[in-house]
């Protein structure tokens, strides 16, 4: 791959952006910006350039606590459930109206704080964050309970009907790779169904979720409906994970944490939806269209740098055409050269962190000493940064901790297989259960891998395609519960049955 045209600078900041990231660190509590209760605060910085750029609050305990109280308040006195759902629905409407105003905004913002192109999280991010709010609010006046005649008792002698409640105040935990499309993701169904909550975003990336309290301000919601509280995991995460006042816990991160979370939460018995880790399988049948098939599963994995939970991370070749599906991916990695988030030309842009950094390269390097080669990419191309360039590893077997394990970075694991019982086991030989991606022209194969893979989603001829309206989760240890669709609300609400002897 040639590199010699990429340049790592990173074009000059929007005055939008210099004035958000000049901002004074302050929290989002009960409807207005406040100061944290101490003077301690988290930097923030650009992986494009690995400089500091700006400093948010870290929340205390006693800020954590008002948030709760804050939201608490706000649910118990129904100021938001209580309202017409038609209110809450338009209130809904009127913030997604007002994030799509703000789309140029919002995505120079998550380029600056994530590293993604800024082209990427205009065409994906921004408008997923919105559409996931407007399909949302459409089902805060659907949601309605159903009579149900009882089965062991004589007709005529009981009536019995259940109610939908919404759950009370919801912790809702994202992490770093898709700032805010994960936050509205989780806001949504939360207040489409009545709930209060607090929004923790990612140590790593607080600055849209800030900027999207002021959008909420701007929206008219009720005090203390959505607070946005940014903290270090270990502390304000782990204290609103623990608060009594709490009801509900939605997080989406890596699969330990959820685990880690889970077992807190279960203390006062918190409802819990879970969205963690994955090592999503790309399987390519004999009888493609390889050009097709290899770009596909290129985008599969090199799309976010490879930070996505459903990256199709681990790529099956039928042997027939494995060496030119290869061939294809490693010509299309090029075209995914990491280069700064605010060069127009970006595709792939720089990792997280220098921890995510370190993280993927500690993998490559054990996948080469493991006897995996690298077919391209493998180093990272600048000093400042934390770039890593597209990278395909072959000649890996199952056992290796390149295949095991989720690298989150733009690193692929390719191996061959003969038939399709053979890369249904393989596919199914991981802990994860996410997503799954089969190319193939022949439908019966399509419906039967589809059948036999134990994943939340399997695309057919695509990868990581996301809607509103369609459910999203995991199987096995990738998750528990389902985000979206009319599943998506289910975690929100409480089923309470009513039995009236007649
Ligand atoms: P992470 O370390 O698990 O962090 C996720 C969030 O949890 C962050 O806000 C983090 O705060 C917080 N947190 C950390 N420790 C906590 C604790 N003890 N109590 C409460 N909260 C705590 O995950 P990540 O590395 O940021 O994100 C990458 C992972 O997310 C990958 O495994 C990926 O597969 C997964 N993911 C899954 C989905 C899905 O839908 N299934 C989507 C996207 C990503 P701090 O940032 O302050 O530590
Ligand atoms: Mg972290």
């Amino acid at each position: 791959m040639t590199q010699s045209d990429t340049v790592f600078v990173q074009p000059a900041y929007s005055e939008a952006a210099r004035q958000m990231l000049a901002r004074k660190p302050q929290l989002f509590i009960n409807g207005a910006w406040t100061d944290s209760s101490h003077d301690a605060l988290i930097e923030v910085e650009d992986p494009s350039t690995g400089k500091v750029v700006a400093r948010v609050a870290d929340a205390s305990d006693k800020d954590v606590d008002r948030a709760v109280a804050a939201a608490r308040a706000a649910f118990d006195d129904g100021r938001w459930s209580a309202l017409p759902p038609m209110e809450r629905e338009k209130a809904m409407i009127r913030l997604a109206d007002l994030i799509d105003a703000h789309a140029d905004e919002l995505a120079e913002l998550e380029a600056i704080d994530n590293g993604k192109p800024k082209t990427m999280a205009a065409a994906v991010d921004i408008p997923s964050a919105v559409s996931e709010i407007r399909y949302m609010a459409g089902w805060a006046g659907k949601l309605n309970g159903e009579t149900a005649a009882p089965y062991a008792v004589p007709g005529g002698k009981f009536f019995g009907y259940t109610l939908r409640e919404p759950v009370g105040v919801c912790v809702q935990i994202v992490p770093w790779n898709f700032p805010l499309l994960m936050a509205c993701q989780k806001i949504a169904p939360a207040l489409a169904a009545g709930c209060t909550l607090v929004l923790k975003p990612a140590e790593q990336t607080p600055l849209t979720a800030l900027r999207l309290a002021d959008l909420v301000a701007e929206a008219g919601f009720p005090a203390g409906v959505i607070n946005v509280v940014t903290g270090y995991g270990e502390t304000a995460g782990e204290r609103l994970v623990r608060h009594p006042d709490v009801d509900k816990i939605a997080f989406t991160g890596s699969t330990d944490i959820g685990k880690h979370i889970g077992r807190n939460a279960m203390d006062t018995m918190k409802r819990l939806t879970l969205e963690l880790g994955g090592k999503s399988p790309v399987i390519v049948m004999p009888d493609v269209d390889v050009a097709e098939a290899a770009t596909g599963a290129a985008s599969a994995i090199f799309f976010n740098s490879g930070q996505v939970c459903v990256a199709g991370s681990r790529l099956y070749a039928h042997r027939s055409i494995f060496d030119r599906v290869l061939e294809g991916v490693a010509e299309a990695a090029p075209g995914w050269a990491p280069r700064p988030a605010l060069d127009p030309r970006a595709q792939m842009g720089p990792l997280v962190s220098g921890e995510q950094l370190d993280r993927v390269m500690s993998y490559i390097a054990a996948g080469k000493r493991d006897g995996a080669s690298v077919v391209t990419g493998g180093d990272s191309p600048s000093d400042e940064g934390y770039y890593v360039n597209p990278t395909v590893l072959a000649d890996v077997n199952p056992q290796m901790s390149v295949v095991r394990e989720e690298i989150f970075g733009p690193v692929v694991v390719a191996q061959r297989f003969d038939d399709l019982d053979e890369v249904a086991r393989a596919a199914n030989d991981t802990c994860y259960g996410l997503g799954a991606g089969v190319w193939t022209r022949d439908l019966a194969a399509m419906h039967t891998l589809a059948g036999k893979i134990k994943a939340g989603t399997v695309w057919g001829n695509c990868h990581a395609m996301v809607d509103a309206a369609l459910p999203f989760g995991g199987y096995k240890q990738s998750g528990i519960g389902r985000e979206q669709g009319r599943q998506g609300i289910e975690p929100y609400l409480e089923t309470k049955t009513v039995i009236l002897r007649l």
